[in-house]
């Protein structure tokens, strides 16, 4: 198949040409209200497009479309539907670098360090799922001789997914790609500030999946992601963002007794013991923190416990390394950390920071902020590591979605593990030690969906990934979330007398 799409690759003109359209049923179009909003670069604060401003009328006209879909994907073997999304993923990692630069772009993410790898995973995660077609598989039950009981796996229906805008492409990636391929449509809502990139993705998704089985549209929660969640041809609402917007969409779907999928917050705890190899430890804390992206990361470990023995000489080498990342243009290959999102994101995040001073703990600023003076207007901020901050203090106890680490001291087992498990989140953590009986029962006891020792690693499309607690409801990614997320399973009893 030839791409009838444009082989436009520069992000500031890609920008352009996709500002102010949603993808409904096959076709780029504009609002109904034919409203717009500025779409922003966070590293020089210049607007470089617009997008298409959701609300019900869109809502309506993109649901329509995905329920009229519906009924002959899901007639369609399973496999076909398989290599399809499959043939997405093969589609998106020819284009890895010119997504990854576009969500650059409007993330403020940078390149080489976070964008680039994230399209990747985005185009991985297709490529897997699609593979995966085959086993939406029942089972059959021993029930009686005379009968031949057997389980089924059914789509749901229409799917509606809402984004965030942290890593947009692989929490759309691990929405859609298992949606559809069990057999059901979807549409999106994208998070609105970083509406541009998954559009574009949408558009090469178009050039090989039928019409109305993924639908996109732009626009802000409560006029655009609300109608989704209660019009009532959507059949299932999967989620990522904020606590507090998790437990209004969750309202919502209780009112239309409706499936829902919610991916939270976190404040992770990550605990080194004191025979933990230290050098490990630090650039475990380093791709923890998520200082390469600022972070903004739902399982960031924003709260490190590190033994009394070994604490002072863990900060000193923590700030070390943060110290050399540079700071600046996203799509500078030389840069490591990029910007915060938005103005409202950057002063929470300071907001956070003078708390924690006011409470009493000490700020340790790392890094440099750009000299660039073309980046004088972008949201960079220095990230902070926190020492001898109280645990009550707000920046150890709320998310903050931000640069901002507490460093605790701890010299007791099972008091480190209590104020690790003390806190209304269980998204992740990780344990640091040499010591495997200390790894295997501090893993065990834990309160988290995803716990890693000696390694902090990325999500990847084939490990189940959610959280416990206020972090969340049901997991992603994974085939267990095709099955357990995106279908129904259905019993039939054939009588055989
Ligand atoms: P947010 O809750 O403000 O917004 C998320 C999405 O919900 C956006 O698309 C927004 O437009 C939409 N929305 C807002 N109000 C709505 C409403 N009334 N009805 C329907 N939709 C509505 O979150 P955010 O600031 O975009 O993202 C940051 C949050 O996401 C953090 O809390 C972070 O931890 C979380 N997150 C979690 C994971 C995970 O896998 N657990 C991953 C990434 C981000």
């Amino acid at each position: 198949m030839v791409s009838k799409i444009s082989q436009n690759t520069d992000p500031f003109s890609l920008a352009k040409e996709l500002s102010g359209f949603h993808l409904i049923d096959g076709e780029m179009v504009r609002a109904a209200s034919g409203k717009t909003f500025d779409v922003v670069n966070p590293a020089t604060g210049e607007k470089v497009g617009e997008a298409a401003a959701g609300d019900a009328a869109d809502v309506d006209r993109a649901a329509t479309a995905a329920a009229r879909a519906q009924k002959a994907w899901k007639a369609m073997p399973a496999r076909e539907r398989g290599k399809l999304v499959a043939e997405c993923g093969r589609r998106l990692t020819e284009r890895v670098e010119e997504l990854g630069r576009l969500v650059a772009l409007e993330t403020g993410k940078a390149l080489r360090t976070e964008s680039r790898v994230e399209a990747s995973v985005l185009a991985d995660a297709f490529i897997f799922y699609g593979g995966l077609a085959s086993e939406l598989k029942g089972e059959s039950v021993p029930f009686n001789p005379d009968m031949l009981t057997v389980t089924v796996r059914e789509p749901i229906g229409v799917v509606g997914a809402i984004i965030p805008w942290n890593v947009p492409l692989m929490l759309m990636a691990l929405k859609i790609a298992p949606a559809i391929v069990a057999g059901n449509t979807v549409v999106v809502k994208s998070a609105e500030e970083a509406p541009l990139t998954v559009l574009r993705v949408c558009q090469i998704m178009n050039e090989v999946l039928p019409p109305g089985v993924f639908n996109i549209l732009s626009g802000f929660g409560p006029e655009c992601g609300a109608p989704l969640v209660s019009h009532p041809a959507v059949n299932k609402i999967t989620f990522t963002g904020s606590v507090e917007t998790g437990k209004i969409v969750s309202k919502a779907a209780a009112d239309k007794l409706i499936p829902v999928t919610l991916e939270l917050g976190g404040k992770s705890p990550m605990i080194v013991f004191a025979d933990a190899d230290l050098e490990r430890a630090v650039a475990g804390a380093v791709a923890g923190v998520r200082f390469t992206r600022q972070g903004q990361s739902c399982t960031a470990s924003s709260r490190i416990y590190v033994h009394a023995d070994i604490h002072d000489e863990f900060v000193a080498k923590l700030k070390a390394k943060a110290d050399a990342m540079k700071m600046g243009d996203p799509l500078d290959e030389a840069t490591d950390i990029g910007t915060i999102i938005s103005r409202d994101q950057l002063e929470k995040v300071q907001g956070y920071i003078q708390k924690g001073i006011d409470a009493g703990g000490t700020a340790n600023a790392c890094s440099a902020l750009p000299e660039d003076p073309a980046l004088k207007k972008g949201l960079f901020i220095q990230p902070v590591i926190f020492t001898d901050i109280s645990a009550d203090a707000p920046p150890s106890r709320e998310e903050i979605f931000g640069p901002v680490t507490c460093v605790f001291k701890f010299t007791d087992y099972e008091e480190v593990l209590a104020a690790a498990n003390d806190s209304v989140f269980g998204l992740a953590a990780t344990v640091w030690t040499n010591d495997l009986k200390t790894a295997m029962d501090a893993t065990r006891r834990l309160e988290a969906g995803f716990v890693q020792v000696n390694q902090n690693l990325v999500v990847q499309p084939n490990l189940s990934y959610g959280g416990i607690k206020q972090s969340g409801l049901g997991k992603e990614a994974s085939l267990e979330a095709m099955l357990e997320h995106f279908t129904h399973k259905k019993t039939i009893i054939f009588n055989m007398k």
